[in-house]
């Protein structure tokens, strides 16, 4: 099952397509969740009742409507860094022993087709093609055994990075949380649809119709379950949260020499089995 949030004509609505194609509702009328985070996070019947009303709501044509980040503002987005071997070789980092794990914020998402931000203060503008998952469950202390059944679904994500900004400290918080950076979408597929842990899918970016980045989720050194172990270690970890999952080599900054992205740009996140995230980059006003 497949679930994305979308604007049209000014509503915000939510759809399903459950094999027969997007159907959905705006999520003022009333019993709707407000986004996939929520639908995440609601207990198996109350999810199953809102499929039901999404299902028998209009026919949403996913290329007319605005596509939205599926989650409007979950309560962690937590990133992992590194988590390619070949990757953190282009940062000249050794593989960690420790997932590097940083924070982003709502307020740097954006949906499928919504314009990536080249920022004023800066051309360093790289693209980082993740896998991303939405907890349907959370937990402290989960088990790695356990793990995989925290999992509502996975989605893509482009990380799109400050460079200059990101290393000019040890901490990456502001080179990674820049307005309209964080690409997410275009919708969320059902864990159940995919082999356990969203294992074996390769993954691309292209930039401009060239592939930067071909690898496959296989190849992340912290997979989905080991993660979710280690960070409810410390934090909580609620329904809803969303977890990004790393990128692998091919980043703009690892090239010589480096290729950042500009106005005008087209930046294409593929998973296999998943979707396709598209977004055209533009100037900061
Ligand atoms: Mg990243």
């Amino acid at each position: 099952m497949r679930f994305m949030r979308f604007e049209q004509q000014g509503q915000i609505g939510l759809a399903v397509d459950a094999g027969e194609g997007w159907r959905g509702r705006f999520v003022d009328e009333g019993d709707v969740l407000t986004d996939v985070s929520a639908i995440a996070a609601s207990d198996e019947l109350a999810r199953k009742a809102l499929v039901q009303h999404l299902r028998e709501g209009f026919v949403v044509d996913a290329d007319q409507v605005r596509c939205l980040p599926p989650s409007a503002n979950p309560g962690k987005i937590i990133c992992l860094g590194l988590n390619y071997r070949d990757h953190a070789r282009e940062f000249d980092s050794p593989p960690p022993a420790y997932p590097t794990l940083f924070a982003r914020f709502a307020s740097s998402l954006i949906g499928h087709a919504q314009p990536l931000v080249r920022p004023r203060v800066s051309d360093k503008f790289d693209y980082e093609g993740e896998l991303v998952l939405i907890l349907g469950r959370g937990g402290k202390h989960i088990a790695q055994e356990d793990a995989l059944d925290h999992v509502f679904g996975y989605s893509v994500f482009n990380d799109g990075s400050i460079r200059d900004y990101q290393l000019r400290t040890s901490q990456w918080t502001v080179g990674k949380n820049f307005d309209g950076t964080g690409a997410f979408g275009p919708w969320v597929v059902t864990a159940d649809e995919l082999p356990p842990g969203a294992t074996g899918l390769t993954l691309e970016t292209r930039l401009n119709g060239e592939v930067m980045q071909h690898a496959s989720t296989s190849d992340m050194i912290f997979g989905v379950a080991q993660t979710l172990a280690i960070i409810s270690e410390g934090m909580t970890l609620d329904a809803g949260d969303v977890i990004v999952m790393g990128t692998p080599s091919g980043v703009g900054y690892g090239r010589k020499p480096p290729v950042y992205m500009k106005p005008g740009d087209v930046c294409e996140v593929s998973i296999e089995r998943i979707a396709t995230l598209r977004n055209t980059v533009v100037q900061e006003a």
